[in-house]
């Protein structure tokens, strides 16, 4: 089975001067019913294409490694083909599903073997607690999205003027495909004047109505030059984005943050309540905590993040630019989001990097992910990497070099210069980082007739005894 290359650009990386192809989008195209009752066969065929898509997505996340080609295994009312869709959405779904989990799982193994090595003083900081591992629940799919093959669902021009294009979709009875005629708004004529469709098409039902995306993919080559000034990006939630040219983009304001904590005690209230309602009445089928206002506002804070990273690409201080953004991991969204609760970082942050990854591809521009570990506790001159360095969420003091910044913009500072670092790229985990910039840090001292000096006594000295 041939599949596209959907997404390669995450992926693969190109370098400079070699052309990549992305898979673009067209979302949002309404399906028209003509007549009354028209998408009845669709809306008689989605529930039980997304109750099978279920039953192998929990196979494939919990017994078996997710396969395209495996056979059927659960009965069906559906056709073969159909069958077969839903076997290779729900592979597509549990393997994103496994690698972000073994991600995450490496990431706590890690966090708790830095917590460990910690100092006993720093375990009574209230803020350093001992990382647990939560298990992961196997995706439920809550909305109506099927990824259709032409196996299944055709999509062609129309011969006559009045739409665009013939949905050709094979329904539960056989031999009796549904046609289904596909107009475009004139800025979905413009986004896809002269584009080859690929052949695979999504259809979303929301509140009753189905929703066509198409999609072809574009060529694009990098002109960044590899030697180009690196701009390192920080992101985060105060700020959602500082470069190291020391300019901020974005955040998530005082009001946009009461919002994200009333809608975070709704669903908590929400929630309790469900699980008394559970013990009582022994409900197999519970409404979910997901609330309406809840997904509005995340809407609303990825637009934000959105304009921020297209601001950043933007900027007149960036042409020409290459970057280098942190590969965000769960580790690291725990460090940097300490005061901020677990919804807000887990609906936005990770949105970020994907934003930057994704404008720096369609633009043509090099952006490195690098490693982020330490960057906001290492001094950008120095190198002498200490939690105690930070000493608010906005600044940064050197407790070595006395060095003073902006912490996100020194954060920024020491990831711009982690592209091509592969001494740093070569560390296996956050021990062997920080073992790694201490190490500089005593070459810096070296370097500027400071050795054997210890730094952190010194600055207590010179605190302690003010000088006349
Ligand atoms: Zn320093």
């Amino acid at each position: 089975m041939k599949r596209k290359p959907k997404r390669s650009w995450r992926k693969k990386r190109a370098r400079a001067g070699e052309p990549q192809i992305i898979t673009r989008a067209v979302t949002h195209i309404r399906l028209v019913e003509v007549n009354p009752g028209k998408l009845a066969a669709l809306d008689e065929l989605a529930p039980i294409y997304l109750a099978l898509c279920q039953q192998y997505v929990h196979l494939f996340c919990t017994e078996e490694i997710p396969n395209n080609l495996r056979p059927p295994l659960y009965a069906t009312s559906l056709s073969e083909r159909w069958h077969r869709a839903a076997i290779m959405q729900a592979a597509g779904i549990a393997r994103s599903w496994r690698s972000n989990r073994q991600r995450a799982y490496q990431e706590f193994l890690e966090d708790l073997a830095a917590y460990r090595d910690e100092p006993p003083e720093a375990r009574g900081d209230p803020t350093n607690k001992e990382p647990t591992w939560r298990e992961w629940n196997v995706p439920t799919l809550r909305e109506t999205a099927i990824q259709a093959n032409s196996n299944v669902v055709v999509c062609e021009p129309s011969q006559d003027t009045t739409y665009d294009y013939w949905l050709r979709v094979s329904t539960l009875a056989k031999r009796k495909p549904l046609y289904v005629p596909v107009k475009l708004a004139p800025y979905h004529r413009n986004a896809l004047k002269d584009k080859k469709l690929n052949s695979s098409v999504q259809l979303n039902q929301r509140e009753g109505t189905w929703w066509l995306t198409l999609t072809y993919d574009e060529e694009i080559v990098v002109e960044t030059a590899p030697d180009a000034p690196v701009v390192g990006i920080d992101v985060g939630i105060t700020n959602f984005i500082t470069t190291s040219t020391g300019k901020h983009f974005g955040g998530i304001d005082q009001k946009t943050r009461e919002r994200h904590r009333r809608d975070r005690e709704k669903r908590r209230r929400k929630a309790k309540l469900l699980a008394c309602l559970k013990q009582k009445e022994k409900c197999t089928r519970l409404p979910s905590t997901s609330s309406r206002s809840g997904k509005k506002l995340i809407r609303h804070t990825k637009q934000q993040i959105n304009r921020a990273v297209n601001q950043c690409f933007t900027d007149a201080g960036h042409t020409d630019a290459q970057f280098a953004y942190e590969e965000l991991s769960v580790a690291s969204m725990r460090f940097k989001t300490k005061q901020m609760n677990a919804y807000l970082r887990a609906s936005n942050l990770a949105h970020l990097p994907r934003q930057i990854a994704w404008n720096a591809t369609k633009r043509g521009v090099l952006a490195t992910p690098v490693k982020s570990a330490y960057s906001s506790q290492e001094c950008s001159r120095c190198h002498y990497t200490h939690r105690g360095n930070r000493v608010s969420q906005g600044t940064f003091h050197c407790l070595a070099c006395g060095f003073e910044a902006h912490a996100d913009k020194n954060a920024a500072l020491n990831l711009s210069r982690r592209i091509g670092d592969g001494e740093l790229r070569a560390c296996r985990d956050r021990r062997a980082i920080k073992a790694l910039l201490l190490r500089r840090h005593e070459q810096w001292k070296h370097q500027h007739g400071l050795a054997g000096t210890p730094q952190v006594k010194r600055k207590k000295r010179s605190r302690s005894v003010p000088s006349i």
